[in-house]
């Protein structure tokens, strides 16, 4: 197999875009590899509206969005494969992949980008109790049986988990006939985004229960029914509070993980906080070379963010592939603390880094009157205050570079301050 500059793992709107901004920065050598029949990647299945708003100023559905950059990826010329699976990565940037054509094969390449997205926590992950029936799915696979195959997971459904999609699905499975009883979240918080707990369970009635959790499955074939309780602050069920909802469908919307199988076997260093590679300022993991962007780095809510990050990756890979080298000189550790969970990136190299750099962070609580600050040692370099941050929103801080050239400087830190 031919060598290539440039290997992108992953199709979806990462893939693409960092494929897109890396040959407007000069790389003509480009592959894509995806294991799916075609570029998008989970886009394909969100047929609902609401990509796209910051991109291109429009609301679009998930494969009206994917189709803007694929056109974009086949006009370029840029090479892709489908239905191809990469099977490991190795710390010298060899690629192993198979497909049903070229069988197992091995690419050579300059720089590699990490694309893969993420995956969704699985029933096994979660230790639910009860029987174990046909009947409950990951919200993804109810939302791709629905839109994609065309078929209904059941009729009444219980939903655990507000995160996006389970939301999402509550509004999707009401549009299809189905009776959704039912959200229940173990946490007083949702981990949804504000506009789809009003757009898809305000608007359809449809409850939701904070701080509950499931406590039974019954029903030996197919669910039967599904008891939920409400939880103390240990997230413990309190007894005497059950309520049981006769239903045919479990849905589970309960965290996503990165794909970091491939991470880890290319010898990249994983945050034990978002499970997807550490990196810096330019996106680059701990091995030179590789970089990490979209889902497989960190959750992101929208899908505009992805590409903003997947743009940095191919500009910075460009780069390293022209350079040989991205990172050199002063590193500076970005330490998130009090309230702030993670940062990406988690390091800033100051000579190298642009005029600004977008730091991305979740809260790990919900605050209300507080500010994000930042600061350089122990020099207060930003403030952003909001009446209300809460963890399913990803929050964002802009570092300036001429606020870290102070050579005493040797770390930053990102906490939440109570205002007022
Ligand atoms: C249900 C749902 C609803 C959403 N709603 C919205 C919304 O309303 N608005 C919004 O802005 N955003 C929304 N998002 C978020 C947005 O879709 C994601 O942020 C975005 O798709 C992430 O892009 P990605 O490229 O990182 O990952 P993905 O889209 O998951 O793409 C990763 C690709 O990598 C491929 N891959 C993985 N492993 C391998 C391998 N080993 N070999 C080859 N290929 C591999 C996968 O097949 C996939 O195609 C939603 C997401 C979901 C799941």
């Amino acid at each position: 197999m031919k060598q290539y500059e440039l290997v992108i793992v992953g199709g979806g709107p990462a893939g693409l875009a960092a494929a897109l901004s890396a040959r407007e920065n000069g790389v003509q050598d480009i592959l894509i590899l995806e294991r799916d029949n075609k570029l998008g990647g989970i886009l394909n299945q969100c047929i609902h509206n609401g990509f796209g708003l910051h991109t291109f100023k429009e609301e679009l559905t998930g494969p009206e969005y994917a189709a803007r950059f694929i056109e974009r990826v086949k006009e370029q010329g840029i090479d892709y494969k489908l239905n191809t699976m990469v099977m490991d990565i190795r710390e010298d940037k060899v690629v192993t992949a198979m497909n049903a054509t070229d069988g197992m094969f091995t690419i050579p390449a300059k720089a590699v980008i990490l694309a893969m997205g993420c995956r969704e926590r699985s029933r096994g992950a979660l230790n639910l109790p009860g029987y174990r029936p046909a009947g409950i799915f990951s919200a993804g696979t109810a939302q791709r049986l629905v839109n994609i195959e065309g078929k209904m997971p059941g009729r009444r459904v219980v939903i655990l988990g507000s995160g996006d999609i389970g939301l999402i699905m509550a509004r999707r499975m009401t549009l299809e006939g189905a009776k959704v009883e039912v959200v229940a979240e173990l946490m007083p918080y949702s981990g949804g985004l504000k506009r789809n707990i009003v757009q898809c369970l305000d608007d359809f009635g449809i409850p939701l229960k904070l701080s509950h959790t499931v406590v039974d499955i019954e029903g030996k074939d197919r669910v039967k029914a599904v008891t939920i309780a409400k939880v103390g602050p240990d997230r413990k069920p309190i007894e005497g509070t059950e309520e049981r909802y006769e239903c045919d469908t479990l849905l589970l919307s309960c965290g996503l993980i990165p794909e970091n199988e491939l991470s880890k076997s290319g010898g990249v260093t994983l945050s034990p906080v978002t499970n997807g590679p550490v990196v810096n300022d330019a996106l680059e993991t701990n091995v030179e070379g590789i970089f990490a962007c979209g889902n497989v780095l960190h959750v992101h809510d929208l899908v505009d963010f992805v590409s903003q990050e997947a743009a940095n990756a191919g500009e910075y890979a460009a780069e390293y592939i022209r350079n040989g080298k991205t990172a050199a000189g002063r590193v500076l550790p970005v330490r998130a603390v009090d309230g702030v969970r993670y940062t990406v990136p988690s390091m800033v190299r100051v000579e190298q880094m642009q005029d600004t750099v977008t730091v991305r962070l979740r809260v790990g609580d919900v605050y209300q009157d507080c500010a994000i600050v930042t600061y350089a040692g122990d020099k207060e370099i930003g403030r952003r205050k909001k009446k209300v941050f809460a963890p399913g929103e990803m929050e964002q801080v802009i570092l300036r570079k001429a606020d870290l050239m102070d050579a005493d400087i040797s770390e930053l830190t990102i906490r939440i301050e109570k205002e007022g």
